[in-house]
Order: C-alpha cells, then structure tokens, then sequence
C-alpha cells in the first residue's frame, strides 16, 4: 500500500517537474524574445530615416531660402538693367552677363530644389510603411506576449494544484517511507521507483532475478533491481497502472 502511494508520489513529481520545465522552457518566450527584438530593430531602422528625412526637409528649407534670395537678386538686377537708370554700355553689358549668369544659377538651384523635394516625398511614403509594419510588429509583440502570460498561468495554476495533492499526498505516508523516496529520488534522478512490467525494470529494461519476482508478492517486501538499483513496484500489465 505504502508502495503505491510512492510511486504515486512520483508520478507526482514527474509531473511537477515536467511542468517547472516548461513554464522555464516554453517556446512561447523565445518567440515573444523574437517578436521583441523585430520590433526594436524596427524601431531603430524608423529612427534612423526619420532622422535622415529631417536632414532632407533642413536642405530642402535652406535650398528654398537660397532660390528666394537668388531670385530677388534676379529681380533687383533685372529692374536696374531695364529700369533705364544705367547709360553705360559696357556696364549694361556686364549686368546683362551676370543676369545671364543668375538666371542660370536659379535653375540649377530650382532643379536641386525639385529633385530634393522628390527624395523627401520617397521617403516620407517609405517611412508610411515603415511605421505601419512597426505598428503591425508591435500588436504582434502583444499578442504574443499575452499568448505567454495566458500559458503561464494556466500551467502555473495546474502545477500549484498538483502541488496541493502532492502535499496531501505526502501526509498519508510514513516518514521513513518518505525518506527512503527521497534518498532513491536523488540518486536516480527523481525516479526511484521502477515498475515491473512482464518481469522486466522499467528503469532499465533489465529482467529480474526469479529470486526477486518471487519477493515482489510479498507486500512487506522492499525489492530493488539488481542491475538499476531502483526500488521494485510490481505491475502485472503492460502500459497499465500498478497494482493496488
Ligand atoms: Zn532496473
């Protein structure tokens, strides 16, 4: 009797560990560190080309202020040549040969202003979508991470359950029984207890002595396996529970 109610305390704890395990191991919380480390890595790239749009936008703001003064000087020249208040010929030619010059100057200004404003609207509709995937990556990152939290619980709160039972459980067998679990727990990696399934340990795979089936009918008996060393429970059928 006090047989069974160990290797039921070890099924116990089999699945107390196997749940310490995942709640440690779920493949949940690579995945949320996954969804994480896009969306930061997202975060930076976004940083970045609004950081390179605000340089734009500064270039763009000076190039319109150098068209505004260019062509102001365009205009001013333009009045004085036309305006009739200058007689000499070869300064008139001269202010002919810089309006010229100015003129040019303003389309090449003009043109540099309208291939940076083209470069702006580009990368303004890019940002659109960097900021959109960012948005997309971020409500992943939610969803994952509320994927996890729901997960934790609900093994947290079946661990917590099976841990009730298990403290029940220990209180209903004796301490020197309980004690010699545990040393077998520890020295077999938390399974001590081996069932015996067609005369075969199977912590071992090994068959038993005829010696030791015949003990394992004696309820009184403690049996260990000659080759694992683990403590015997005697189990008639396969992939079945042990005998109560
Ligand atoms: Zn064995």
């Amino acid at each position: 009797m006090q047989l069974k109610l160990l290797w039921d305390l070890q099924e116990l704890d089999l699945s107390i560990a196997a749940l310490t395990e995942e709640i440690e191991n779920t493949p949940l919380r690579e995945s949320v560190r996954e969804a994480g480390e896009m969306a930061e890595s997202l975060k930076t790239e976004t940083e970045g080309e609004e950081n390179r749009l605000k340089e734009l936008r500064r270039k763009l703001k000076n190039l319109e202020l150098d068209l505004l003064k260019k062509s102001s000087e365009r205009e001013a020249l333009h009045k004085k040549l036309y305006g009739g208040e200058v007689g000499n010929i070869k300064e008139l030619e001269q202010m002919e040969k810089k309006l010229n010059f100015l003129v040019k100057e303003q389309q090449a200004l003009e043109e540099e202003t309208l291939a940076l404003m083209e470069a702006v609207e580009e990368l303004e509709r890019l940002l659109q979508g960097m900021h959109s995937r960012g948005a997309a990556q971020a409500q992943e990152l939610l969803e994952k991470e509320r994927q996890l939290e729901e997960q934790l619980a609900g093994l947290s709160e079946t661990k917590e359950r099976l841990q009730a039972e298990r403290a029940a459980l220990a209180g209903r067998i004796e301490p020197r029984w309980l004690e010699r679990y545990n040393i077998m727990a520890q020295r077999h990696h938390g399974r001590g207890l081996a069932r015996v399934v067609n005369d075969i340990c199977e912590g071992c795979r090994v068959f038993i002595s005829s010696a030791q089936r015949g003990f394992l009918y004696n309820p009184q008996a403690l049996v260990y396996c000659e080759s694992c060393g683990r403590l015997l429970i005697k189990s008639d059928r396969q992939n079945d529970g042990v005998e109560q």
